[in-house]
């Protein structure tokens, strides 16, 4: 006989001795069955104890014991211990309770009295046997997902695999199956589905797999895939279902990640400006996107058919980048020129990689084949380049900017000198011919001063940068002016020269009145210059007028040279000069034209030219201006001044020049206005600063460019080293830097005011005298209040005398600019530029009324720098260095101002309005 392997323990749970008994003599007298001991129970809690001891091969069980009765015996137990292997000992009545507890998981029955040694030995060998079987299957569905299932449809009884339950998170004791609890496990929206696949098995009667959605009962969603067949029929009806269930939740989950990344990438293929393309090695393309149809400029057929070699400039560089490919490693951004439909060569950079096996689904290639993105930065090199040039063009122009400014200035400097020279000669006795020659040396400095300005302005019209002032002009004086200007020249020349104002037009426009004057010069300059007999005729002439604007046109005709046909064109153009003939040689540089044209074109106006050549010449510009609302203020600006007035015994000037000559000309000059005036010199800045810590001055008069200290580290040094109220005192740049005074530079260096070498001896006692009146205004402060920042004639001129409206106005200010002017500042230190200018430019219309002139163009400033920064004229750098400094003087001085306008209202009678705080920090 075969040696067979022990099976273990068996534990009987049986109440009656004597059945126990019998049952261990039977295990005891066989050798079909080998076992290790038996273990006897009488009741079940024993039987429980001894299980959670040890483990047992076979369980032979009564199911009527002293502690538990029927058929929940085996319910108990199993549910306890569901791995274990029962054998049902079941009395003779007792038949069909053993078929319902082989249904429940017993493995098999013996009835009492009916078996011997032998059949005991089987049964127990057999259910130990099939109890493996039944857990191995159970380890597979498991480890396979699948569970087993069947339906009796005559007894209604569902039977399933524990996995079957696992799947659904149900447990088997507590689920009766029926069909609507089936369909309640099924995805709502797979239900009417699962419904048509349930009668298609029952009316065909076919196998049927079908995958659907579930709903376990933890609310989880889950995939089902679910084979069914019927497996029994009775009179041709289906009695008995049997089938499996697999969970493929995570399969599904994988395909569906695998679906949305390829959507993804198919996505990103279609959409992708860049070309995305996957080739064979050795082969054509197997896809392509529309951008590689793009870039290469071919349609699907063409590139289908393509040599591929013929889409790149260089075959060879196909040949390393495949190279690297193959090699395993992938390229990336592997610059690389290729070759268009329209033979357009592109610069590209390529990134590719060579295809995986898993990656050519889809694609029926077995060659090596790669995946390759080719992105086209032709344009962003072409960018760079411009880029590139743009910033050397810059710098070439700011470099040629800077040194016609240093040239301008090393010009101006010994021309101050001649020309300050000269003028201090006129004034002497000179006999009539020694005054014929001074005057000469007057005009011709003026004449190479107007070159010299020329030139600088040549600079500023190329780069667009010209800047304009909006002021109130008196136009028609202005233009009748032109008859006095140009009569004795004309007169000289034997021609005539006449002026003719539109009656319709309006005698005060707004404007920048110096370019305009500019602009009327050098057509009447040009118009008498190339008139050798008849007449110049120049006539401003209104075009359109509306509320707030009208246009003028401007035409000077005269009867000269005339210009050829083939020249008009170019006339306009830098230093061309085409009047010049063997027989007479004409003045000039070529620019003043460039220049007007540039001046009014910039301010949005046209010029325009007729001639005929031997007949005559008709020069015309279109300009719209702004309507002047209160051309009183022309007035103002056009008031005489009277020197006299200034008391020279008391006027006490700081001269700052290093210049010996220039020294002596500001000197003279000043002397021979005011002969008792005390004018100290200082070399240079530093002396300055202590000249003015030991003595009392009325104007410091400061060069900017200087050894030792310049002026602008010297007004910086008074203004904030020293005490009030030395360091107040007025400062006036006196510079050949034409730079300096035409974009108000002088302010962002806390200058008051500015005056250009060389200067009219008139400019200078102009401005020595506007200062001077403003000091005595602020001694006189025992009999009106110290207004030292104010000057109240613009605001007393609006309110002519009338002192309620003058406070009505004061009430307005006080109101109105205090918060602005906060806002202003915490705008720049927060660098909002945008919002910084449009305070500033809402700040415009108020601040003239406080009269203070550093405040009004030191906004002003602030308001054109930002327009221009707004435009893309200057950078973000240049506006942080510029702009905070201006907005500190426009807060300084607006403290000054307040205070002092306060005072005023409350000399006024004062009224609600409480002190207004002054603005915080502007250090
Ligand atoms: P400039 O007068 O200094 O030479 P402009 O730029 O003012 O320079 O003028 C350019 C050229 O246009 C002059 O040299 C001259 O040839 C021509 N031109 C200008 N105005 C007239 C005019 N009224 N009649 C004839 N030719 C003129």
């Amino acid at each position: 006989m075969e040696k067979q392997e022990s099976h273990g323990k068996i534990l009987i749970i049986e109440d009656n001795l004597g059945d126990a008994r019998l049952v261990e003599i039977f295990l005891e007298q066989t050798n079909l069955i080998h076992f290790e001991s038996i273990v006897h129970c009488y009741t079940l809690r024993d039987a429980f104890e001894q299980l959670d001891k040890e483990t047992f091969a076979a369980v032979l069980l009564d199911i009527h014991l002293p502690d538990s009765h029927g058929i929940s015996t085996l319910e108990e137990l199993l549910d306890r211990f569901p791995e274990i292997n029962v054998v049902l000992m079941t009395g003779f009545n007792d038949r069909q309770t053993a078929l319902q507890a082989i249904q429940k998981g017993a493995q098999d029955f013996l009835v009492k009295g009916e078996f011997k040694a032998a059949e005991l030995a089987k049964t127990i060998n057999y259910s130990i046997e099939r109890n493996k079987i039944i857990k191995r299957l159970e380890e597979t569905q498991r480890m396979t997902n699948i569970g087993h299932w069947e339906v009796d449809l005559q007894t209604k009884s569902f039977i399933a695999s524990e996995e079957v339950f696992r799947i659904f998170g149900t447990q088997s004791k507590e689920t009766s199956i029926n069909y609507e609890y089936a369909l309640s496990l099924i995805h709502p929206d797979d239900v009417e589905e699962a419904k048509g696949i349930a009668k298609k098995l029952f009316d065909e009667k076919v196998t049927i797999k079908k995958d659907f959605r579930i709903i376990r009962r933890n609310d989880e969603q889950g995939y089902v895939s679910l084979t069914a067949k019927v497996v029994n029929v009775t009179d041709g009806k289906v009695t008995k279902v049997s089938g499996v269930l697999q969970d493929i939740t995570q399969v599904k989950l994988n395909e569906i990640e695998i679906l949305k990344g390829k959507e993804r990438y198919q996505n990103i293929f279609n959409s992708s400006k860049d070309a995305i393309y996957v080739k064979q090695k050795t082969g054509g393309f197997l896809d392509f996107n529309e951008a590689s149809k793009d870039l290469f400029g071919y349609s699907d057929e063409e590139l289908n058919k393509i040599d591929y070699n013929s889409l790149f400039v260089n075959p060879e560089k196909r040949l390393e980048f495949e190279r690297i490919i193959e090699s395993g490693e992938s390229v990336s951004d592997f610059p690389i020129a290729i070759v268009t439909k329209n033979r357009e060569v592109k610069n590209c950079l390529l990134t590719a990689n060579q295809m995986r096996p898993e990656e050519m689904t889809g694609y029926h290639s077995s060659v090596l084949s790669y995946h390759v993105i080719i992105r086209d930065i032709s344009d962003a090199l072409k960018a760079e380049q411009f880029k590139k040039e743009k910033e050397i063009a810059e710098h070439q122009s700011k470099m040629k900017e800077e040194l016609l400014a240093n040239v301008s200035h090393e010009m101006r400097t010994p021309m101050n000198a001649i020309f300050g020279f000269a003028n201090l000669l006129l004034d002497d006795n000179l006999k009539e011919e020694q005054q014929k020659l001074v005057k000469l040396i007057i005009d011709s400095s003026s004449h190479l001063m107007k070159i010299i300005n020329d030139i600088l302005d040549v600079s500023k019209q190329t780069n667009n940068d010209i800047e304009f002032e909006e002021a109130p002009i008196d136009f028609k004086t202005m233009v009748m002016n032109l008859e006095d200007v140009f009569s004795n020249p004309s007169k000289d020349k034997n021609i005539s020269f006449s002026v003719e104002y539109d009656s319709k037009l309006p005698d005060h426009i707004i404007g920048d009145p110096v370019r305009i004057n500019q602009v009327l010069l050098n057509l009447c300059n040009n118009a008498v210059k190339f008139t050798d007999e008849g007449s110049v005729k120049l006539s401003a002439i209104k075009l359109n007028e509306s509320e707030e604007d009208v246009s003028i046109r401007v035409v000077v005709k005269d009867t000269g040279i005339g210009i050829k046909q083939d020249h008009l064109p170019i006339i306009f153009q830098p230093f061309t000069r085409v009047a010049n003939s063997k027989k007479k040689l004409y003045e000039g540089t070529g620019l003043g034209l460039s220049i007007i044209k540039a001046v009014i074109e910039q301010q949005g106006g046209t010029i325009d030219v007729k001639s005929e050549f031997g007949k005559g010449s008709e020069f015309s510009f279109d300009l719209t201006f702004k309507k002047c609302a209160n051309p009183n203020n022309t007035e103002i600006s056009n008031q005489a001044d009277d020197y006299n007035e200034v008391d020279d015994k008391s006027l006490q000037i700081l001269l700052v020049e290093d210049n010996n000559l220039n020294q002596m000309v500001a000197k003279k000059t000043i002397l021979r206005q005011w002969p008792n005036a005390l004018v100290d010199i200082a070399q240079n800045g530093k002396i300055a600063v202590e000249q003015i810590v030991k003595n009392e001055y009325d104007i410091v008069l400061m060069d900017i460019q200087m050894p030792v200290m310049d002026g602008i580290e010297a007004t910086k040094c008074i203004r904030e080293t020293l005490e009030s109220p030395k360091c107040d005192v007025f400062i006036i740049a006196m510079t050949a830097h034409k730079n300096v005074k035409d974009d108000d530079k002088h302010f962002q260096y806390k200058m008051d005011d500015c005056i250009l070498k060389p200067f009219e001896p008139k400019e200078l006692y102009s401005i020595i005298h506007k200062y001077t009146s403003k000091k005595r205004t602020m001694e006189r402060s025992y009999l009106s209040p110290q207004t030292k920042y104010v000057d109240f004639t613009y605001m007393d001129l609006y309110a002519e005398k009338d002192e309620d409206f003058k406070k009505s106005m004061i009430e307005g200010i006080l109101n109105d600019t205090p918060p602005h002017v906060a806002t202003m500042n915490q705008l720049s230190s927060n660098g909002q530029w945008e919002e910084l200018q449009k305070m500033s430019h809402l700040l415009k219309t108020s601040f003239p009324f406080i009269g203070n002139a550093t405040l009004t163009k030191s906004n002003e400033t602030i308001d054109k720098t930002l327009k221009l920064w707004k435009d893309e004229k200057i950078s973000d750098q240049e506006v942080r260095e510029t702009v905070p400094p201006l907005v500190e003087t426009v807060c300084t001085y607006f403290n000054h101002s307040i205070k002092e306008i306060y005072e005023e209202y409350q000399r006024l009678g004062g009224g609600a309005i409480l002190e207004p705080e002054l603005v915080a920090n502007p250090s």
